[in-house]
């Protein structure tokens, strides 16, 4: 028989129903693997071990009684930047060390609420601005297929913690890539849902109009049966939109044949590495033999999306992150002088680089002599892309392409230049320009690392999104391969 981390959560749920493990005996595993690989990998933040065996109790209970909630017993992991009460939330960021909140994000309350028991919170990027997991006061997360590389960010130690089968999946946030990109670099599936299916309350924001919460997992499977759980409206969220939750995991296995596939011209350009390019085309022929009709399409307005990210998210983090004045909560600097010190010394102490970089971005952008020139022109574009999107999607059903450009880097090899490290983004930023779903599943491997392919849908088409995916993991074993030393 397998051992508990080599299966997945769904086979997972279904042996805690038929007990033949506990879910004590679950968590147990978990946590001494996260013991084992911490170290290495630095993928978590906090563990919350006792919490954690205490609910693995209580489901085990539950189950034993019929009383038990569709993921009763199963273990997960939260991005830090998922307010958990009781539980520090830090946000990868010295500002938020001693954030304590005093409730639950929707996403975990849902989760919780179906029976799934939080193992503790992942390392990120900074406030998830990054591409790479290195700007977290936390530290660097490294890449269970080499630890001299990075993971992807911001979402980096949630997706090294399922690569490494530390916890069979963990929530994660999208704003321009996170969860899609670090699935990718990491060799295992990322959902990230259609902007206002799953809520956003309690998730610390980034870019309030970008911000989507959504999973990293082994499989998309798995991704569909976390999606049902955690999709809704929150009254809590007035951008979360009161539409019916499909049964995700029923509608998996809808037929492919016929399905109209879009390649976009735009993603196969010169950005992208070649051997990448070799694997999402071999992808392409895996669902041409699997009787869907592939045809390339052009969005135009596309190539423009880093640009405009660029300046929309910093706008609006410049925003959110005004309330960090050291006077409610947060980091606050030692004996301030006057109202003006305690300001710019605990923003000063309390934010890294990045932070400061994008702060700085986001209130020039929006000052009033530039607001015309970047912050409103930067709007317009943004509705030429979503224009492009939803014509494209007259013509086609999903959008497939390459999710990264390159597979993983070397942890510092481009942390000196900010340009650089935002052109990870350039495929998947459409996407939340767009407010769109997109998956990233694992295609294949350069120079023994692992490449991820991207679908994307229309808006709320999630159930197709995940059918689509889902077939090509039917098809192929790429999402079975686990880093060596991780087996
Ligand atoms: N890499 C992008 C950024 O740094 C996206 C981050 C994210 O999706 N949270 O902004």
């Amino acid at each position: 028989m397998s051992e508990l981390h080599q299966l997945s959560l769904v086979e997972l749920a279904a042996g805690l129903r038929a007990r033949r493990f506990s879910s004590v005996e679950l968590v147990r595993a978990c946590l001494e693997r996260i013991d084992r690989h911490q170290g290495t990998l630095n993928a978590f933040i906090s563990v919350t071990r006792e919490q954690a065996l205490r609910e693995a109790q209580a489901a085990d209970r539950a189950l034993a009684a019929g009383s038990a909630g569709p993921l009763a017993g199963l273990p997960l992991a939260h991005k830090d930047l998922f307010c958990t009460a009781g539980v520090r939330t830090t946000c990868g960021s010295r500002m938020l060390d001693n954030f304590v909140a005093p409730y639950d994000a929707t996403v975990v309350a849902r989760l919780r609420a179906a029976g799934a028991i939080m193992l503790g919170k992942t390392n990120m990027d900074e406030f998830a601005m990054g591409s790479s997991n290195e700007t977290s006061y936390y530290g660097p997360v490294r890449n269970p297929w080499d630890p001299a590389l990075v993971p992807g960010g911001s979402s980096g130690g949630s997706a090294a913690a399922v690569a490494a089968r530390l916890v069979p999946a963990a929530t994660a946030t999208d704003t321009g890539g996170s969860i899609r990109q670090p699935a990718a670099l990491c060799g295992i599936t990322g959902l990230k849902p259609t902007y206002g299916r799953v809520s956003r309350y309690g998730m610390v924001a980034f870019a309030s109009s970008l911000d989507q919460g959504g999973v990293l997992s082994a499989s998309v499977a798995d991704a569909a049966l976390l999606l049902r759980e955690m999709a809704g409206f929150d009254p809590h969220d007035s951008t979360s939109v009161d539409t019916p939750v499909p049964d995700y995991p029923a509608e998996l296995e809808q037929p492919l044949h016929g399905l109209k596939i879009g390649l976009l011209r735009e993603f196969f350009d010169a950005g992208l590495e070649r051997e990448n390019e070799q694997c999402v085309r071999e992808a392409l022929r895996v669902y041409g033999e699997l009787g869907a009709e592939l045809s390339e399409v052009s969005l135009p307005h596309l190539p423009l999306s880093v640009p405009v990210y660029y300046v929309v998210a910093p706008a609006e983090c410049s925003s959110n992150l005004a309330r960090y004045d050291g006077v409610r909560f947060g980091h606050r600097c030692e004996n301030p002088r006057d109202l003006q010190d305690l300001y710019r010394r605990s923003r000063g102490e309390g934010f890294g680089a990045e932070v400061k970089r994008r702060i700085m971005t986001g209130t020039y952008v929006l000052s009033a002599g530039y607001y015309d020139a970047y912050y409103l022109k930067a709007q317009r574009v943004r509705a030429l892309i979503n224009e492009d999107f939803i014509r494209a999607f007259e013509r086609v059903d999903v959008l497939i392409g390459p999710t990264t450009p390159t597979p993983a880097f070397a942890i510092g090899a481009k942390t000196a230049d900010p340009i650089t490290m935002y052109l990870n983004d350039i495929y998947t930023i459409g996407a939340n320009l767009a407010g769109l779903p997109a998956v990233s599943v694992p295609c294949g491997f350069v120079r023994g690392l692992p490449v991820g392919l991207q679908v994307v849908g229309r808006h709320f088409s999630e159930a197709r999104v995940l059918a689509t995916a889902h077939a090509y993991q039917r098809a192929t074993d790429w999402h079975r391969r686990i880093p060596r030393g991780y087996a």
